[in-house]
C-alpha cells in the first residue's frame, strides 16, 4: 500500500501518543499523560516528520503493528483495518482510560 494511503487510515485520535500499559485483557491509556510533542489543541504531533529522532518512544505504525501489537487500542483505525482484512492476531483487549500514576 502506498505511504499516503496507509497514513490516511489513521483517524488522528491521538491515543497512541499517550502513556499506556497492557494489563491482561485491557489496554490502559492515560488521557492526561501525552507525549511532550503531542499538541492537545490540534490533536496532532508537533514534530511528525522527524518524530523518530525527537522521541525514543515513538513507534512507526506499520503493518506488523496493525497485525500483532498489543499496545494499540482496539479503537485504533489500523487495528480495525487489520480486523476487517482478517489480519489481526493479537488478543482482543478492552480500552480503559485511566490514571497511570
Ligand atoms: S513524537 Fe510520536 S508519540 Fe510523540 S506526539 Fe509525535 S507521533 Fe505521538
Ligand atoms: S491510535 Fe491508531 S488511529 Fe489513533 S492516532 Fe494512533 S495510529 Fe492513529
Amino acid at each position: 500500500m502506498k505511504h499516503e494511503k496507509w497514513e490516511a487510515i489513521c483517524s488522528r485520535c491521538g491515543l497512541c501518543c499517550h502513556e499506556k500499559v497492557v494489563l491482561d485483557d485491557m489496554v490502559v491509556i492515560d488521557p492526561d499523560k501525552a507525549c511532550e510533542f503531542y499538541d492537545e489543541d490540534t490533536k496532532s504531533c508537533r514534530v511528525y516528520e522527524d518524530r523518530f529522532s525527537y522521541c525514543d518512544r515513538c513507534r512507526k505504525i506499520n503493518l506488523k503493528m496493525a497485525m500483532f501489537s498489543p499496545i494499540l487500542p482496539p479503537t485504533c483505525s489500523y487495528v480495525r483495518w487489520a480486523e476487517q482484512k482478517g489480519l489481526r492476531f493479537a488478543k482482543k483487549r478492552e480500552l480503559v482510560l485511566g490514571n497511570l500514576d
